[in-house]
């Protein structure tokens, strides 16, 4: 990134050699992040990231648009927003284990009425999908207890009824394979600080290069869908960091696999009656993702003491002095309230070690000990 930051201060969109230059690497990352998701070059729009992205496709679309409970805000409120406006918004619920499939979504589809399935149409020049029965939006990974969902199985139940299928799978790419192709996904939201890459860029894949409705309107960039100068220095750090995370997905995820399923153990050895949260089949898990309720030890208390140790996590629920707020996406899985105040999430990357494994679970026997002490 640096060369872009520095010394490559070509817009894109210039005809100048220093714009031509800018506007090839522009083009290449493009092509790069296509290639790692099995995509096509022009299905690749770039964005600010998954919120941005996630926010065009609920916005951009029409008709009748199905969620899950527990997508992500940037799909969640976006969707919230359109119901104000007289959109029908309807939400599948997760199972127990944490998993929205083809069953759940089949569920809330057949429920939705002949009427409600009616899409006005749009002017032609804007080239969105239309003649729809709507949107279905589930996202590939849960954020916060590390579910990887059927994506295949969910697109192909929403084609079954004539929805188009967006996948928020900020948490999937880079992490496990993406294949659009296989996964036959109409759009598909990504975030390059999820995988290594720049905080504040991201994409969105199209199918066939057919964008959502214009979110920001300006200049011809990004064919002519998402107006703006590019963030160039982003882009190619963002194609960078896919590039290195794809190139090593298969030994990072055996390794994290590993890892996490030794915290996951040294976690319930030190605390009898922890208890994992999510499905506990590892290929329905993203890689080094540890969600885990420990009863009686409230998790933001356990997060500070980490922190000053060192060690960052989060928290399943927020507490102020008046109100303790528990994460939407463990109510949606019907986790107890006192149970979801006690859960702890970490998220260990390619970087982390066996020795940081062993860190963690000290810090933790300390805090259990500090707990055995106060009783
Ligand atoms: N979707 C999911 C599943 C996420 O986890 C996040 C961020 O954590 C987002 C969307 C939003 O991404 P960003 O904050 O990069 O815009």
């Amino acid at each position: 990134m640096l060369p872009w930051l520095k010394d490559g201060f070509g817009n894109p969109s210039s005809l100048h050699s220093f714009g031509r230059k800018a506007r090839k690497a522009v083009e290449a990352a493009r092509a790069t992040i296509a290639k790692c998701i099995n995509a096509a070059p022009e299905e690749i729009f770039f964005t600010s990231g998954g919120t941005e992205s996630d926010n065009w496709v609920v916005r951009g679309t029409e008709g009748t648009l199905v969620v899950s409970e527990y997508e992500h805000h940037a799909v969640l409120n976006a969707a919230l927003c359109e119901a104000r406006r007289g959109r029908k918004v309807l939400a599948v619920q997760p199972s127990g284990r944490g998993i929205v499939g083809a069953r759940q979504l089949k569920t809330t589809l057949d429920a939705i009425s002949q009427a409600g399935r009616q899409c006005s149409s749009i002017s032609q020049d804007e080239s969105p999908r239309t003649g729809n029965a709507g949107l279905v939006s589930i996202m590939a990974a849960q954020n916060e207890i590390g579910t990887v969902n059927p994506v295949r199985a969910l697109s192909a139940e929403a084609h079954s009824r004539g929805f188009l299928f967006h996948a928020d799978a900020v948490q999937a790419v880079g992490k496990i394979p993406v294949n659009v192709s296989d996964w036959n996904v109409d759009f598909l939201s990504a975030s390059a600080h999820k995988f290594g890459g720049p905080k504040g860029v991201g994409f969105l894949y199209a199918k066939d290069g057919k964008a959502p409705c214009r979110l920001l309107d300006g200049g011809a960039q990004e064919s002519g869908v998402r107006a703006g100068t590019e963030n160039v220095a982003g882009i190619v750090g963002m194609a960078a960091a896919l590039q290195n995370y794809c190139g090593r997905m298969v030994e990072s995820a055996a390794a994290l696999r590993l890892l996490a399923s030794e915290l996951a153990d040294g976690l319930c050895d030190l605390f009898p009656d922890a208890g994992v949260i999510g499905p506990s089949r590892p290929l329905e898990r993203v890689p080094g993702f540890v969600a885990v309720a420990i009863p009686g030890h409230p998790a933001e208390g356990m997060l500070h003491i980490l922190d000053m140790k060192g060690v960052a996590v989060s928290a399943g629920a927020a507490c102020n002095s008046k109100e303790t707020k528990v994460s939407h996406v463990l109510k949606a899985i019907g986790l107890a309230d006192k149970y979801a105040t006690c859960t702890l999430r970490v998220s260990l990357g390619p970087e982390n070690t066996k020795n940081d494994v062993k860190r963690i679970l000290s810090a933790l026997k300390v805090i259990r000990q500090k707990g055995r002490a106060a009783e």
